[in-house]
C-alpha cells in the first residue's frame, strides 16, 4: 500500500541532539556532566532541577531517543553527514519546501552550529576551514548537486530576515531604520511571504555566501541597541532553488523547492512567558513566535491532532514556516543542549521538547 511514497507524516519531522563541549571556563570551575550517551541516539539525564550534582534522594534519571545525539567531540562536518540535512537539500531541488532549525537555549550552541563563530566571516573566507557551521557546508553541497545535472537549468535566489518581537527585518536591507516589513497571504501561491523582501540571485557560491556574510554583520549591527538582541530574534535564511527541465517527451518540468535554515530565539524565554502565566496573546512582546511553533509541532508529530487545528496564523514565524511544516517537505529540528549541570533545567526542557516533535 504506497510504498513508493517518498514519504510519510511520521518521517516528516526528524529530530537529532547537539550537546556542546564544557567550555573553558565551565571547566575550571569544575561544572560536572549531566548528560550520558549509552548509543542508539538515546540521551540520560541525570540531576534535578536544582542542578545540584548528586544530592541523594531527589535525583532522577530521564532516558530519551532521537533519530541522532551528537556528543560533544561532534565535528561541524559530522553535522552535514549525519544530521539528516543531505536529504533536505536533496528535497529542496526536488521542489519541496524544507526547514532546518536550531533550538535551544542561549548558550548552547545553535549559532555555532548554523554558521560556526563570527570570525570566519572576515576577509578571504577558506572553504576548508574545520569551523565553518551547517549552512555554509549546506551550500556547497548544493552547489556539488547541481553542477553536477547538466541537463536542468537551476536558478538560486536568497534573503535572509530577522524576526524580533514579531516584527520582521531584512537583513540584506535593514534600511537606517531598520523598518519592519509587512507578511502577506498570497493567494496565488497559497501560502504567506514577506512583502519587499529582498531576494539575491544567487548565480555562484560566491554569492550564497556573501547573503549568509551580509546577514550576519547586519544582524550584529542590530545588537549593539539591545544587548540580548540575538537571544530573542529569529532569523531565517531561504534558498530557492527554481528549476527547469526539459523531458524526453519535450515538455518542461518547473519545481520551486526552498530550504529555510533558522536560528532561533533563546528556548528559556518560552518557560519565562509560560511562568509568568501570560496567554498567547499577552505573549507578544516576549516570544510569540516561539511558543507557536512549539504548539505547532507537538500538534504536528502527534497523528491525532496533526489533522485539525494548527495554529500557523498565530505567529510570523510560524506564517512563513507553515509550508514546510505542513506540506509534504522534511523538517530537520537540531535540539542543542548543555552537558553542565548548571544547565539540568534548560537542558530537560530542550531534550522534553524535542523528544515531543519526534
Ligand atoms: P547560541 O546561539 O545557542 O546562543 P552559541 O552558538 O553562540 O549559542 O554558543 C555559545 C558559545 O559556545 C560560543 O562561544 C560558541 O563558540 C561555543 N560553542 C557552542 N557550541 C560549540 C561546539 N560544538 N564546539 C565548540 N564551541 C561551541
Ligand atoms: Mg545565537
Amino acid at each position: 500500500t504506497g510504498s513508493e511514497e517518498p514519504s510519510t507524516p511520521e518521517d516528516n519531522i526528524n529530530v537529532v541532539v547537539r550537546v556542546r563541549p564544557l567550555n573553558e571556563k565551565e571547566k575550571r570551575d569544575r561544572h560536572g556532566a549531566t548528560l550520558q550517551f549509552p548509543g542508539n541516539g538515546q540521551v540520560i539525564i541525570e540531576g534535578n532541577d536544582t542542578g545540584a550534582k548528586r544530592s541523594h534522594n531527589r535525583d532522577s534519571v530521564r532516558v530519551f531517543t532521537y533519530n541522532v545525539v551528537f556528543e560533544p567531540g561532534a565535528t561541524q562536518e559530522d553535522i552535514l553527514d549525519y544530521s539528516g540535512i543531505k536529504r533536505i537539500i536533496e528535497m529542496g531541488i526536488e521542489g519541496f519546501s524544507c526547514t532546518a532549525f536550531c533550538y535551544g537555549q542561549t548558550g548552547s550552541g545553535k549559532t555555532h552550529t548554523l554558521t560556526g563563530p563570527p570570525d570566519l566571516f572576515v576577509g578571504k573566507p577558506n572553504l576548508k576551514d574545520p569551523r565553518h557551521g551547517l549552512i555554509f557546508r549546506s551550500f556547497l553541497y548544493l552547489f556539488q548537486l547541481i553542477k553536477n545535472r547538466k541537463d536542468v537549468n537551476y536558478v538560486l535566489k536568497a534573503s535572509f530576515m530577522e524576526i524580533y518581537n514579531e516584527r520582521v527585518i531584512d537583513l540584506l536591507n535593514p534600511g537606517s531604520a531598520r523598518k519592519p516589513l509587512a507578511v502577506r497571504w498570497s493567494k496565488k501561491s497559497g501560502g504567506f511571504f514577506v512583502e519587499n523582501l529582498f531576494t539575491v540571485d544567487c548565480e555562484e557560491l560566491d554569492d550564497l555566501l556573501a547573503v549568509l556574510e551580509e546577514g550576519m554583520r547586519n544582524r550584529a549591527v542590530g545588537s549593539h541597541a539591545m544587548n540580548d538582541h540575538s537571544s530573542r530574534s529569529h532569523t531565517i535564511l531561504t534558498v530557492h532553488i527554481l528549476s527547469d527541465q526539459q523531458t524526453d517527451g519535450g515538455v518542461f518540468l518547473s519545481k520551486h523547492g526552498k530550504i529555510n535554515f533558522v536560528d532561533l530565539a533563546g528556548s528559556e524565554l518560552t518557560k519565562k512567558t509560560m511562568s509568568e502565566g501570560k496567554t498567547l496573546e499577552e505573549a507578544n512582546n516576549i516570544n510569540k513566535s516561539l511558543m507557536v511553533l512549539g504548539y505547532c509541532i507537538s500538534s504536528l508529530s502527534d497523528n491525532k491532532k496533526r489533522t485539525g487545528h494548527i495554529p500557523y496564523r498565530d505567529s510570523q514565524l510560524t506564517k512563513l514556516l507553515a509550508d514546510s511544516l505542513a506540506g509534504n517537505g522534511v523538517t530537520l529540528m537540531i535540539a542543542c543542549v548543555s552537558p553542565a549541570h548548571y544547565n539540568h533545567a534548560e537542558t530537560l526542557n530542550t531534550l522534553r521538547y524535542a523528544s515531543r516533535a519526534k
